[in-house]
């Protein structure tokens, strides 16, 4: 597998002179499946327009793109480059969209190509001639062809959020973005009057059960590609509840799992070169990740395993 970054970011496209080195854009991934000749995308965050245009100046006279989209969930951050997905624009190509299931009344259809509309943008979903299909998902295993497994698996989100492991020629590759760690939702305190001794244990039973259950589910990865907005201090100094992981949180987990490669991602927006240098500097080292191989994930970068 060959996996190429288009997209970092969290939250909302940050161009600029201070981060031209890691990269502006929102999240989106191309996983290539080199023997089976397959193209799969993960996300369709701002990143999806340049890999777009590639697939056009570079891969078009081979003959039709023909892909999957797997979104993670419906964030903006991981949709809004879809309407700029040039490939959507032509006749002959073919997309199957995967997303996860909503217990709302729209569908992913209506969610991601409702991105097209007047009131949004010059041109209307009636307006497209590829071929697009949606696929709404749910915790399950999928065999998408040529040897490739796919397996969904809810994250601790705001919205449903999928993680997605896929399996080929004895490869892992994992994603787990955007994720918060489970925690007691119990009142913890013996002085609250609200506090329940039986309940807050059962709850942080259960948190303990549901954060292994993920590590079960990337355990092993290759490579795994995983939450990490924030540092630590930041994220209970501020940001509990907010659906997302701290470095400390993913290297910890990753290293639990037995991961190999662990990229770190969705980058805080306001975060600048310099500071994911130092931050490099920091958790990348063998000493503080162990014996796995672990980055800050870059714009541009590819990882082949
Ligand atoms: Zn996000
Ligand atoms: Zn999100």
């Amino acid at each position: 597998m060959k996996i190429k970054f288009w997209g970092v970011r969290g939250a909302i496209p940050c161009p600029g002179p201070h981060t031209t080195k890691y990269g502006g854009n929102t999240p989106c991934l191309e996983v290539r499946f080199i023997e089976a000749n397959r193209l799969i995308i993960i996300d369709a965050g701002t990143g999806i327009r340049e890999l777009g245009n590639s697939l056009v100046a570079n891969e078009l006279h081979k003959g039709p793109i023909k892909t999957q989209i797997f979104l993670t969930h419906t964030h903006w951050d991981h949709i809004i480059g879809f309407p700029f997905f040039t490939p959507i624009y032509l006749r002959e190509t073919k997309l199957t969209v995967y997303g996860p299931f909503t217990h709302e009344d729209d569908n992913l259809e209506n969610v991601v190509g409702g991105q097209l509309k007047y009131r949004y943008f010059p041109v209307r979903r009636a307006e497209l001639c590829s071929e697009i299909e949606y696929v709404d998902l749910k915790e399950e295993r999928l065999d998408i062809g040529d040897g490739i497994m796919v397996t969904s698996k809810f994250l601790n989100h705001p919205l449903y959020c999928m993680g997605y492991r896929f399996e080929y020629r004895g490869k892992v590759f994992c994603t787990a973005f955007d994720t918060e760690p489970y925690r007691n939702v119990f009142c913890n305190d013996p002085d609250d009057p609200s506090y329940d001794e039986s309940m807050a244990m059962e709850g942080e039973q259960v948190a303990r059960e549901e954060n292994q259950r993920l590590e079960d589910f990337f355990s092993g990865a290759d490579l795994l590609i995983h939450d990490a907005q924030y540092t630590q201090d930041e994220y209970e100094s501020s940001k509990l509840g907010w659906g997302h992981s701290s470095v400390e949180y993913a290297i910890a987990a990753a290293r639990r799992a037995n991961v190999r490669r662990l990229a770190l991602f969705h980058h805080e927006p306001v975060r600048t070169d310099s500071e994911l240098d130092e931050l490099s500097k920091k958790y990348c080292d063998t000493e503080y990740s162990g014996n796995i191989e672990v980055f800050f994930a870059r714009e541009g970068m590819e990882v082949t395993f």
